[in-house]
């Protein structure tokens, strides 16, 4: 266990009201499988239950896979592939539930961690997050970049993101609330979290090798999530410069004294061309740099700025209201 962040005073209610989320993308294979052990093991946790599935936009059948599984089971339709986090966002819009449990559609999240979380909600957690003991499952580049992410984030960002802690997790209806309050489209989850704050916990667990296909996160989409992440939570990439070109500009003028003492008193010819073309190419990497970053926060700004709606659902399946 890790972390808990203020004293929580237990629940009376004993077995709530659980809304699983299940994000899907191309799940087909094992999305029906999937489902049928996920409804077995929430009946046993309690009488009222239901999960929603979000199909990411799937070019598979997994929609269909859904459709035709008996049990509480919602389902929001995309209408294309929006990622992950719009997903999550989807599925937190429409859930019901007295707490939440959102939970990856590939077994890789074990079930009977689900009646920790609720163990732990009982106790007056509003948030119980699952942490992974170990990453074998990734390759070890995967792993490394993960890693370093995290260090740069906890020193970039004021707000603390839990290392090796996923969107596997149990949130109170209260935190859905809160979540559902955050009107960005440029959305981190993982630092949304994070930043509504509420009584949360960490608990370990081990996590399962994927049941079919691969993983769905390639190197660029995920490093565009990594990007994602610390522009929202960090203006540390953008303050930096003024340190950068304040230090560039004192080293300027120490070596343009030198210079003129150097020629003054030493009456040293003009020479130094080469010193010249680093300065220049160096200067001109720091400002390429500098409006690169610039860049990537004006590119969110404008897309926050167009105000288009995280996701647009293009078929329910399941609900009561249209
Ligand atoms: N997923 C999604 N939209 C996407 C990519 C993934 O809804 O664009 C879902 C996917 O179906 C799975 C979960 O998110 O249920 C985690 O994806 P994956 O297992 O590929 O990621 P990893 O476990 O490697 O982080
Ligand atoms: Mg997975």
């Amino acid at each position: 266990m890790t972390s808990p962040t203020a004293v929580p005073t237990p629940r009376p209610t004993t077995r709530p009201w659980i809304t699983c989320v299940v994000p899907a993308y191309n799940e087909a294979e094992s999305i029906a499988e999937f489902l049928r052990a996920l409804c077995q093991h929430l009946a046993g946790l309690s009488e009222r239950f239901e999960v929603l599935v979000i199909d990411d936009g799937s070019s598979d059948a997994t929609s269909q896979q859904v459709m035709a599984q008996p049990g509480p089971i919602r389902l929001l339709t995309l209408s294309r592939n929006f990622g992950k986090e719009a997903a999550i966002s989807a599925g937190l819009e429409e859930a019901d539930g007295e707490v939440v449990v959102i939970i990856d559609a590939d077994f890789q999240h074990p079930f009977p961690v689900i009646d920790e979380f609720i163990v732990h909600w009982q106790l007056g957690y509003d948030m119980v997050y699952a942490v992974r003991r170990e990453r074998n499952t990734d390759g070890r580049l995967r792993r490394q970049l993960s890693h370093l992410f995290y260090q740069i984030m906890s020193r970039m960002s004021s707000i603390s993101i839990p290392e090796d802690a996923g969107d596997f997790r149990l949130l109170d209806r209260q935190v859905v609330h809160a979540l559902r309050c955050l009107p960005e489209s440029n959305r981190f989850m993982k630092g949304l979290y994070s930043w509504v704050g509420f009584r949360s916990i960490g608990i370990a667990f081990t996590i399962e090798e994927r049941r079919s296909s691969s993983s769905k996160f390639n190197f660029l989409k995920l490093l565009d999530l990594a990007t994602t992440g610390l522009t929202s939570f960090s203006n540390l990439p953008l303050r930096l410069w003024v340190g950068v070109g304040s230090l560039i500009s004192m080293l300027a003028i120490f070596y343009a004294i030198y210079i003129l003492v150097e020629t003054l008193i030493f009456g040293n010819p003009l020479a130094g061309w080469a010193t010249l073309v680093v300065a220049v190419t160096f200067l001109g990497g720091v400002q390429l740099l500098s409006i690169g970053i610039l860049g990537e926060y004006l590119a969110r700004i404008f897309n926050e700025v167009k105000r288009r709606p995280n996701y647009l659902v293009a078929a329910k399946h399941g609900f009561t209201k249209p």
